[in-house]
């Protein structure tokens, strides 16, 4: 059996200690490393023998789980995509009327929850957990929440889209498992709904998307008649959108909620990250279940995970029963650093730089949505950190210049906006090696998000 909880705690922590499970998430490099290479062995032996999917898989890749006797025999397997994945699920649907078939490794009826990713192009791809499996995410949104403080007795309104997506029930169940109290107040009735729940709920913490929570700062004085930093939230938790690791949202975010804000990643699988509190990345909290790996966008070779060293992400977990994914890529390009953290806290630590999907490519510079808004944000209030990314046909290349409708904030106009321009034109210049065509609309024109921010725009697309 592959299930695994030796690494997981029973009970709860001392409140004034400073990890979930300091036994397993302080442990020493190199005894990590040992036994990620036992769970590893398990781990492809049970998908080769459970799963048709990946017998396959190896097959074409003319490798046996056996063969796979070091690091470098396992980064010669294939990476998988999201696409391998979404095939695999049509195939199964197709030919055996089985919507998991192909992936699923666990035995039907230990299969307890069934995710989605967002899906936001083409079909969702699906995520099964046993109880096992549970267990592991509840342990790692724990461990998260942990750091930045989260004590039970504590109070976090959920203010992400629910349902099934990772950012749904599976981060409610991560928040009950600490022992804090969720609100899962949800976005469907909009900001007005979530500011009302703030009011009732008095919540100490509060996880949205960046540009969600930007937008309840924006609609409290109308909403509630005050400010949002006058309910006494102590924490914001970003989640779903990169713009939680961007230096200039999070200090609006902080000034706006009077809040710390932490960002972080892992929804219903294993690869779980959160902003370390005194430096820029996120730590990674999971390696016991989880294997990182970084290679080349494009090419898929493998880039030494050295201190400093940039790449795609490629995901293995291990101790995984439901659908458990081998050397798999969800488009994340980040950036990683190895050496021990002056804030004391351990696990090596990432940022993530961009979504590979959304790379554009000006003139041979490659170039991420969020660093373009990034360099915005530092101009505001002078704009209003609206903005749209506007190409001709879909990309990643981009025929130049780079085409950006901006909303210019009230009362910029005449001289002071071709001063501001020529500074904005400079600063992506200098920052990003793009130079812009910068359009500017007046503040309020660009609709407003409510769930994931959409930053690039394909003419005649709506
Ligand atoms: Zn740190």
């Amino acid at each position: 059996m592959i299930a695994d909880r030796s690494t997981l705690r029973t009970g709860r922590p001392d409140p004034g200690e400073a990890l979930w499970n300091p036994g397993v998430e302080a442990l020493p490099t190199d005894r990590m490393r040992r036994l990620q290479w036992e769970r590893l062995q398990r781990q492809l032996a049970y998908v080769y023998q459970s799963s048709a999917f990946y017998r396959r898989w190896f097959d074409e890749a003319g490798a046996r789980p056996e063969d796979v006797d070091s690091w470098d025999a396992f980064t010669r397997l294939p990476i998988l995509t999201k696409d391998d994945l979404r095939r695999a699920q049509a195939e199964s649907l197709a030919e055996r009327g089985d919507p998991f078939g192909g992936i699923c490794c666990a035995p039907r009826d230990r299969v307890v929850r069934v995710n989605a990713t967002s899906g936001t192009t083409g079909t969702p791809t699906l995520y099964l957990l046993t109880a096992h499996d549970v267990a592991v995410v509840n342990e790692m949104h724990a461990r998260k929440y942990w750091r930045a403080g989260l004590r039970p007795g504590h109070v976090m309104l959920q203010a992400l889209s629910l349902s099934m997506f990772t950012g749904g029930l599976p981060l409610s169940q991560g928040i009950m498992h600490l022992g804090a109290a969720v609100v899962p107040v949800g976005v469907d009735g909009g900001s007005r709904r979530v500011l009302e729940f703030a009011r009732l709920t008095r919540p100490q913490a509060v996880v949205a998307t960046p540009s969600f929570g930007l937008h309840l700062v924006e609609r409290c004085p109308a909403v509630l008649g005050c400010d949002l930093r006058d309910l006494g939230i102590r924490w914001f938790f970003a989640a779903g959108e990169p713009g939680g690791s961007d230096p200039a949202i999070r200090s609006r975010l902080e000034q706006g909620f009077g809040a710390r804000v932490f960002d972080h990643t892992g929804g219903g699988h294993a690869f779980h990250a959160i902003t370390c509190p005194e430096h820029a990345g996120m730590h990674f909290v999971s390696a016991d279940h989880c294997v990182l790996e970084l290679v080349e966008p494009g090419t898929g070779r493998p880039v030494p995970v050295g201190d400093g060293a940039e790449g795609e992400l490629v995901v293995t977990f291990l101790a995984w029963e439901g659908t458990p994914f081998v050397r798999a890529s969800f488009g994340d390009v980040v950036r990683v650093w190895t050496g021990p953290c002056g804030c004391g806290l351990p696990g090596l630590k990432l940022s993530i730089v961009g979504r590979a999907d959304d790379m554009l490519i000006v003139k041979g510079v490659n170039l991420f949505p969020g660093a373009v808004r990034a360099v915005l944000e530092e101009f505001v209030p002078r704009v209003t950190g609206h903005f749209r990314i506007v190409l001709a046909r879909p990309g990643p290349r981009v025929d130049p210049p780079l085409r950006l409708r901006v909303e210019r904030g009230s009362g910029v106009e005449g001289e002071a906006l071709a001063r501001l321009e020529a500074e904005l034109v400079s600063a992506m210049r200098d920052r990003l090696r793009v130079r812009p065509a910068v359009e500017w609309v007046d503040p309020g024109t660009l609709p407003r998000p409510t769930h994931k921010a959409r930053w690039v725009e394909v003419e005649g697309d709506g």
